[in-house]
C-alpha cells in the first residue's frame, strides 16, 4: 500500500487510474482507525477496483476549546490496519498541503449545518463540507462512503454533492457497533471504564425509541420522552439532544409518517459522543 502525503502526487496518481479507466473508491477519515473505519474501507472495495482513504485531522471542523490538539494520531498503525484491507493507497496529507498560505474559502450548506450538532458546534459542518469538496476535487472519487453513525454529516455531504452536481455516488454504510451497543469512535478511548458503561445508556435509548416505533408510536414527543428517562437517569450523561427528525431535511417531526431519523448526542464524563438509529415504516 502506498501512503502518499502531497497533493500533487495524489492528483497525479488518481488520475493515472482514471486515465486506465479504473474506477476510484474513497474513504474520507482523521485516522485513529478502528473497525466502523474498516468497515467503510471493505465496503468501498466492493464498489471500486482502487480504493483511496485519506487520513487527515482536519482543523477547520474544530471549534476553539474542542479536542483538535489532543484527537488521537498514529499514523504508522493506521498503515498497518490498512495494509490488511483492500486499500491501495494512504494519503495523509500535512495541514499545510491541505491549507496554503491565504486559505479563505469555506463550504456550506446553509441550515442543515446548524441543525442537531450544529447547534453546539457552530462552524464545524463547514469545516467538515470544505475538506471533503477538497479531497473530493484532488481524489475525484468515483464512489465514497460514509459511515451512518455521523447521521447528519451524511445528510449534508449528499446534500453538497447533489447541489453542487459532483460527479461522485455517495454511499452510507452501517453502524459498527461493540457487544454492549456503543457505536465504535475514536474518541471511546477517551471513556474511564465507568463512563464507558454509562455510554451505553444511548443506544439503549435508541433500541427503547425504536421498540415503541415498533409497537405502534408514532409521536415524536412521546418516544423523545421515553428515551430521555433511560439517559436521564444517568447523571454522569449531560444530554445535548434527543430529536426525530426527517432523514432528508433535518426538520424536528412531530408524527412519523414515512422515515425518521432519531438522534442523540451527549457529553459523557467530558466526551462529546453520538449516535442515531432510522425508522422507517414500511419495514
Ligand atoms: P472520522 O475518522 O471520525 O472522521 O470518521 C470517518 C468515517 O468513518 C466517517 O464517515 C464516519 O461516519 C465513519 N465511522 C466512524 N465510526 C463509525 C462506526 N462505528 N461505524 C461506521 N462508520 C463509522
Amino acid at each position: 500500500m502506498r501512503v502518499v502525503r502531497n497533493v500533487a502526487e495524489m492528483r497525479a496518481l488518481a488520475s493515472e487510474r482514471r486515465r486506465r479507466g479504473q474506477a476510484i473508491g474513497f474513504v474520507p477519515t482523521m485516522g485513529c482507525l478502528h473497525e466502523g473505519h474498516l468497515s467503510l474501507v471493505r465496503l468501498a472495495g466492493t464498489r471500486a477496483p482502487w480504493v483511496v482513504v485519506s487520513i487527515f485531522v482536519n482543523p477547520t471542523q474544530f471549534g476553539l476549546g474542542e479536542d483538535f490538539e489532543i484527537y488521537p494520531r498514529d499514523l504508522d498503525r493506521d498503515c498497518q490496519l490498512l495494509e490488511a484491507e483492500e486499500c491501495d493507497l494512504a494519503f495523509a496529507p500535512t495541514i499545510p498541503e491541505m491549507y496554503t498560505e491565504g486559505h479563505r474559502t469555506s463550504v456550506s450548506v446553509g441550515e442543515l449545518s446548524e441543525k442537531l450538532c450544529g447547534r453546539s458546534r457552530p462552524g464545524h459542518f463547514d469545516g467538515v463540507t470544505t475538506v471533503v469538496l477538497k479531497l473530493f476535487n484532488i481524489i475525484q472519487p468515483d464512489v465514497a462512503v460514509f459511515g451512518e453513525k455521523d447521521a447528519q454529516q451524511l445528510v449534508i455531504i449528499r446534500r453538497m454533492v447533489e447541489d453542487l452536481n459532483l460527479a461522485v455516488e455517495i454511499v452510507g454504510a452501517p453502524t459498527v457497533r461493540d457487544p454492549d451497543g456503543l457505536a465504535v469512535s475514536s474518541r471511546n478511548r477517551d471513556l474511564s471504564p465507568e463512563a464507558r458503561e454509562h455510554a451505553t445508556c444511548l443506544f439503549r435509548a435508541l433500541r427503547r425509541g425504536e421498540e415503541l416505533f415498533k409497537a405502534g408510536e408514532r409521536q415524536a414527543d412521546r418516544m423523545i420522552g421515553e428515551m430521555r428517562l433511560i439517559v436521564d437517569a444517568k447523571p454522569a450523561v449531560e444530554t445535548d439532544y434527543v430529536s426525530v427528525v426527517d432523514p432528508v431535511t433535518l426538520e424536528d417531526l412531530d408524527t412519523i409518517r414515512g422515515e425518521a431519523l432519531v438522534a442523540i448526542a451527549a457529553r459523557v464524563g467530558g466526551t462529546r459522543l453520538i449516535d442515531n438509529v432510522r425508522l422507517s415504516i414500511g419495514e
